[in-house]
């Protein structure tokens, strides 16, 4: 069986906690582009809905059935099921969580912001706790949504070290893809199960996206996350705290490249370049940059961003002197190619 508690002692270890932002928590620098709204659950659904006519979809598929990476014994034996769950995967309790500490800020949904700022909401406010990553001390670009079909040609063109913020379910319906990023010696992150907006749901069903998500990536490429992209930047200190206890770190940005709007026609690649470019001229040249693998249009988008930077760039971990993983299982037979 494979062990499943050290989950536990990540958190006990304290991976990587403590370290002091290079800038000013609580106060974001807002970009001109981050005074736009973050992508929304509603142009989410309608991208991948375009997506189905030329790419494979990252979403809108059946889980359960599209799922290639096999279903594990010990996770049988965790869960008591024996296959990959839909979109909203069933809360397994966790004897390392105590349900009663959770923070009991109200629940809110996308764009319906509760008057009172005690619970740090990113997604409302761009508030920020003192163990987010929202920034780079180089400017570094990352991906979410993936691993998808599209992946491949951006690993083939990234010229550095990156992070991919992936999607359990996107994990085992594209495992060879993962082991792909994985191989290239890129850092992989945990972006959820389902991609649902967190601040919406329950504590059970936060968990349960989180630790799909875990497992999905212990199953595919046998390591546990250590970085966590809430999607559409949802998080608040309750969202926060159940993170947490997983022994993760939650990652946000201060630079959207707004790729996704490229499908609704909302945004061209000329915009995209433009912004690369200006953030390359401003000093000093920091910042994290948020893009997506999930489809080929935003991966032609991210290939040519990359060459405007260029190659010096920094994962997250580099980024604020972090671990990779929580727990590698093994890793002998890849290869680091940087
Ligand atoms: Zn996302």
């Amino acid at each position: 069986m494979k062990p499943f508690t050290y989950l536990a002692s990540g958190i006990l270890s304290g991976t990587a906690l403590g370290y002091t932002l290079p800038v000013e928590v609580n106060t974001m620098n807002h970009q001109k582009a981050d005074e736009r709204p973050p992508e929304s659950p509603q142009a989410f659904e309608s991208l991948n809905i375009h997506n189905q006519d030329g790419d494979k979809s990252p979403v809108g598929f059946n889980p359960v059935l599209q799922a290639q990476q096999p279903f594990p014994v010990w996770l049988t034996e965790v869960t008591g099921l024996t296959e990959w769950p839909g979109l909203d995967p069933p809360y397994i309790p966790l004897d390392f969580i105590d349900m009663n500490a959770i923070p009991k800020f109200p629940a809110h949904d996308f764009g319906v912001c509760p008057p009172v700022r005690d619970s740090c909401s990113f997604d409302c406010y761009k508030c920020v706790a003192f163990d987010d990553v929202y920034t780079c001390p180089k400017l570094s670009q990352t991906f979410d949504d993936g691993p998808s079909p599209a992946t491949p040609k951006l690993l083939d063109h990234l010229q550095n070290p990156s992070t991919f913020f992936t999607l359990g379910t996107n994990v085992v319906r594209f495992p060879d893809v993962y082991l792909q990023i994985m191989a290239k010696g890129h850092v992989m992150a945990s972006h959820t199960w389902g991609h649902r907006f967190l601040p919406a749901l329950s504590n059970e069903d936060i968990i349960a996206q989180i630790q799909w998500s875990v497992w999905a990536m212990n199953a595919t490429g046998n390591h546990l996350p250590k970085w966590f992209r809430p999607p559409y930047g949802g998080t608040d200190d309750r969202v926060r705290y159940i993170v947490r206890q997983f022994g993760m770190q939650s990652v946000l940005w201060d630079l959207d490249s707004f790729d996704w709007q490229l499908v609704s026609n909302e945004r061209t690649e000329t915009e995209i370049y433009g912004d690369a470019r200006a953030w390359v001229a401003k000093r000093p040249k920091s910042g994290l940059i948020l893009e997506h693998d999930g489809l080929i249009r935003t991966v032609n988008a991210a290939i040519e961003v990359n060459k405007i930077i260029g190659r010096d760039q920094l994962t997250v971990p580099q980024c604020v002197g972090g671990i990779n993983y929580i727990k590698e299982f093994k890793k002998s037979w890849w290869r680091t190619p940087w």
